[in-house]
């Protein structure tokens, strides 16, 4: 089971930024309400991330960090109907596998917390330990034990730019929960509780580009699209301000951006990208993100409606605002 847990390590933790969205996503999962993530060297030394939410039962923490033990699917029914960011059971026992873990955890009716290392794979005693609720997780030394992945991670500052990148991400996309970012000494990003959307991206985006955002709302074929756009006439053309959400969760989707990228043709040059926070809500059933470990990609099971919806949001938007 140790190499099958380095194998899926190689597909579900690529680098530090893999962990920190698989650990902020079991935060999330756990209902937290804050969320505090600490990097060192960009994540080579240390990733960690603390939460408020309600915890592991101390003699349930060695299931956790065993393959295929996931609290959050009961049936294979649930697989077409996934709330819930995760569902495999594969993140904590791969990043264990990978490096030297460290879990801590108290739920409400615990007196006490519990604590459970792991080196590389090697699970050691379940201790007591004390922690208000909620979990703590510490990811030292990722892939020391795996040269060749090792190898091929960027230098600090790269991985803590893709790190930065996800956890902004995974903030806009979960309200009334407070985020920090914190490098070394140094604090990233900090999100409130109790900031809206448009409040998070003014923290990300320049003035010119929030003060002219276009509002989107807009329901057709059973499914809803909202957020904000940017105006043509005041965009930074970057394709990694592309923000798109399915059911709460980012993704990169080649079909809804080409949507949007229609809607657009005309007012901006072909090559830019507009700037957008994008929420499509569906019927799970309508979806399947079971398509990469990372769960990144979706599929769509009626594509064209999807295509039309997407289009036919942004152009109405789009419409609606003089310049
Ligand atoms: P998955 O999220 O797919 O269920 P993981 O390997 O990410 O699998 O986590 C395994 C299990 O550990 C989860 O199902 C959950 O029960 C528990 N868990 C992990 N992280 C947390 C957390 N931060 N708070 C509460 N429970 C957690
Ligand atoms: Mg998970």
């Amino acid at each position: 089971t140790e190499l099958r847990n380095q194998i899926a390590a190689g597909e579900v933790v690529e680098r530090p930024a893999s962990v920190v969205k698989e650990l902020v996503e079991n935060a999330l999962d756990a209902n937290a309400t804050e969320i505090s993530v600490v990097i060192e060297d960009g994540g080579q030394s240390l990733i960690s991330v603390q939460d408020n939410g309600i915890g592991i039962p101390k003699d349930e923490l060695e299931l956790a960090v065993t393959r295929h033990a996931t609290s959050k699917l009961q049936t294979s029914a649930d697989l077409s109907n996934i709330s819930s960011y995760g569902f495999r059971g594969e993140a904590l026992p791969s990043i264990a596998s990978v490096s030297r873990f460290r879990i801590v955890s108290k739920t409400q009716e615990d007196s006490l917390a519990g604590e459970l290392c792991v080196n590389f794979g090697d699970i050691g005693e379940n201790a007591p330990a004390s922690l208000r609720q909620g979990t703590l997780i510490e990811v030292r030394d990722l892939f020391f034990n795996i040269p060749a992945r090792l190898k091929f991670l960027k230098n600090p500052a790269t991985e803590l730019k893709r790190v930065t990148d996800l956890f902004v991400r995974l903030a806009l996309g979960a309200d009334g929960v407070s985020f920090s970012l914190v490098s070394g000494s140094r604090t990233v990003q900090e999100f409130f509780r109790f900031e809206d959307k448009k409040e998070r991206l003014a923290k990300i985006w320049s003035g010119s580009v929030i003060e002219n955002l276009i509002p989107v709302d807009y329901s057709a074929y059973g499914m809803r699209v909202f957020g904000y756009i940017s105006n043509p006439k005041s965009l930074q053309s970057r394709p990694d301000r592309v923000l798109l959400y399915v059911n709460g969760r980012s993704v990169n989707d080649k079909l809804m951006l080409k949507a949007i990228r229609q809607a657009y043709a005309g007012k901006i040059i072909s090559r830019d990208y507009p700037q957008c926070l994008l929420f499509l809500e569906l019927d799970p059933k309508e979806v399947d993100v079971n398509v990469h470990p990372a769960k990144s990609e979706v599929r769509f099971r009626d594509e064209r409606a999807l295509f039309a919806l997407m289009a036919k949001a942004v152009e109405s938007a789009l419409a609606k605002c003089p310049y």
